[in-house]
């Protein structure tokens, strides 16, 4: 397989985002005890957090961008306690502070230093995270992500801008991550060759297998170091 870029996923792909998550949910509730007591009380974070899927669900074109949904959800919380001037501004800077601040998994800064000698990188997330804030952007060629394209994976357009950026054909770029609809099933329908990083050892079960499978950024690692030297 001639592989000429790769495009990575970031969240549970570099990173596991859940414990960075529940982190900035609960900084945003310290800040609101300590600010706004009666937003607090209203609104702890299961409830803030049903809001946010509720808001989600009724704000369909809001798909793609995870950061105004949230921002709304703030205004939202804010109304039902009779406050109009919701601080939107600063509980998104405390939340996106808290959400970057990402432990990785220990196989993936030595992973992309030998993948980026090979290969160019592009990112693509339906995320907020953020490559500078986190540190690891100067790997990265491209950086897409949903809210900035217009569309969520498994659109097949994220996938194609990822080709464009490089000027490659989409079949020339290995896709790289952790969900099988997402990423592997998306990526595949956009022409795109596939890998699914599989770090729970699950079984495939979502139809046509992908491509390639790996337990870790590491097993790419070797297999980009196998693959595109001797290609090239
Ligand atoms: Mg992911």
């Amino acid at each position: 397989m001639a592989v000429r870029a790769v495009s990575l996923d970031l969240d549970d792909t570099l990173w596991p985002v859940l414990p960075a998550l529940i982190e900035a949910e609960h900084c945003v509730d310290r800040w609101l005890q300590q600010h706004h007591p009666d937003v607090a009380s209203a609104w702890p974070i299961e409830a803030m957090r049903e809001l946010r899927d509720k808001i989600a669900r009724e704000n369909t074109h809001l798909a793609h961008d995870f950061s105004e949904q949230r921002r709304l959800t703030i205004r939202h919380a804010f109304a039902a306690c009779g406050i109009d001037d919701a601080p939107v501004d600063e509980l998104w800077r405390i939340y996106f502070a808290a959400r970057n601040n990402v432990e990785l998994y220990p196989d993936t800064l030595p992973a992309l230093e030998r993948i980026a000698r090979h290969v160019p990188l592009v990112s693509i997330s339906n995320g907020n995270a953020d490559l500078e804030v986190i540190g690891l952007h100067h790997f990265f060629h491209t950086r897409l992500n949903a809210s900035g394209v217009g569309v969520a994976k498994p659109h097949p357009q994220i996938f194609l801008a990822a080709a464009e950026a490089l000027a490659i054909a989409p079949g020339d770029m290995l896709h790289v991550g952790d969900d099988p609809m997402l990423d592997v099933v998306g990526a595949r329908e956009a022409g795109l060759r596939t890998a699914w990083l599989n770090r729970t050892g699950e079984r495939w079960s979502h139809g046509p297998a992908p491509d390639l499978e790996f337990a870790d950024m590491a097993a790419l690692a070797e297999w980009i170091d196998a693959t595109v030297s001797t290609d090239s």
